[in-house]
């Protein structure tokens, strides 16, 4: 709970198809606007938004919900009072979250899978006056399902834009959507994310990321793989980098020591030219000697999805909807973690194949992967995939 004050311990996802809130609900809950900076989380990929909450709830007793919660910028004081006129409570911290405001935009999928990597739970937004599922709403709930989250909440938002009756009638259809997928239990909470947001322009600007596990001190000595990739003799060489943690930051606080959940910054010796450009975006930061292996090539045990989720398809074109098999020699875009880049099939033998990434990846056996392929113009998600070795 201590910690709690200065580091956000989770990371919410916003996911949902485009114009659908998600945006605007973080900006309900945390009074951050959201603008999508490249540069802001640079270890974690370009595009994706953040921005810290923390969440309270009132100590009186007859302090009624859902009035006795609230929530504020993540620089709120520890115990301020009750907002609610002559209630007289103490607000106490229940939570420290960092939202991950992935883009909504269909050709942004890539973007989203890289925001999946680190969520802990999300919010799947669903607009009320749309019928659902639009393409997105699919496509972001597959990929979820692939990240093997299950803590969803669906917030079927803009409900100021539409009666009482057509808010039911659409429940029905999103209970119908989600009744085979693993939102199936999701709690549907109707929400207009328009009203009651507040102003408190707050922001970081640092490169960071999200702890996995372990701790991270001020003053540790940490490497950062692949690191440096460079090409000899026509092969990919990798020289892990090795620095010195210089500060730790989570938003505006400053941190001794950091624990996993929540998006952290992490200053560091290293080279600015070698983090220019999102040049170490997906890299892996950790205790020295203590990472998993660099790979290049990888075989996995992979699944296709039966048809295409993001695409809209009318009756005539369900061909073009389907999934073909893998291919030998063709590309795919391959999501490992936070780190995304092409890979091309070398071997496809049933469900195995074999996979040469045009970017190095230190990950682990066992991890998950997503994989997408150009379509019309567009990666889409086809299927995912557990690395074997
Ligand atoms: P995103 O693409 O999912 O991030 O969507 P945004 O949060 O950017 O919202 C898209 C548009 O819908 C913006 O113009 C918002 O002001 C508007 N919007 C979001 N939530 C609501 C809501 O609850 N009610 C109404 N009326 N408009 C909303
Ligand atoms: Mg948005």
């Amino acid at each position: 709970p201590e910690i709690m004050k200065n580091q956000a311990t989770i990371n919410l996802g916003t996911i949902g198809h485009v114009a659908h809130g998600k945006t605007t609900v973080v900006k309900a809950i945390s009074g951050v606007q959201i603008k999508f900076r490249n540069e802001l989380i640079r270890n974690i990929t370009i595009k994706l938004g953040y921005a810290n909450a923390k969440i309270y709830k009132c100590d009186n007793p007859d302090c009624p919900r859902p009035d006795c919660y609230k929530s504020f910028g993540s620089g709120k004081e520890d115990n301020p009072p009750c907002p609610r006129p002559n209630c007289g409570g103490t607000l106490q911290l229940l939570r420290h979250v960092s939202f991950v405001d992935c883009p909504g935009h269909d050709i942004l999928m890539a973007t989203m899978l890289n925001g999946a990597a680190v969520m802990d739970a999300v919010l799947l937004l669903i607009a009320g006056n749309e019928p659902c599922p639009q393409p997105q709403t699919s496509e972001h709930l597959a990929a979820i399902e692939i990240m093997k989250l299950k803590d969803i909440i669906i917030l079927q938002n803009k409900i100021d834009l539409i009666r009482e009756s057509s808010a039911k009638e659409q429940y029905k259809q999103i209970k119908n959507f989600v009744q085979d997928t693993i939102a199936k239990d999701a709690p549907i909470i109707p929400t207009s994310a328009q009203l009651g947001c507040t102003i408190d322009n707050l922001r970081g600007g640092v490169a960071g990321g999200s702890l996995l596990q372990g701790i991270l001190r001020v003053g540790d000595e940490i490497e950062i793989r692949p690191g440096d990739v460079g090409t000899k003799e026509g092969r990919i060489r990798c020289t892990p980098l090795r620095t010195k943690i210089l500060s730790l930051m989570a938003e505006e606080n400053k941190l001794d020591f950091a624990i996993p959940g929540g998006l952290i910054g992490i200053g560091t010796k290293i080279d600015p030219a070698l983090c220019r450009g999102n040049h170490l975006v997906g890299h892996v930061i950790g205790a020295v000697g203590k990472l998993p292996d660099i790979f290049i090539e990888i075989e996995i045990n992979y699944f296709l999805l039966r048809r295409l989720l993001g695409v809209r398809v009318s009756e005539t074109q369900q061909q073009t909807s389907s999934i073909s098999a893998l291919e030998k020699n063709e590309i795919l875009l391959v999501n490992i973690g936070s780190t995304t880049t092409g890979g091309r099939v070398l071997t496809v033998r049933g469900d195995l194949a074999k996979i040469q990434l045009q970017n190095p990846v230190c990950t682990e056996v066992g991890e998950k992967i997503a994989l997408s392929r150009k379509v019309q113009d567009h990666w889409r998600l086809i299927g995912w995939g557990e690395i074997k070795r």
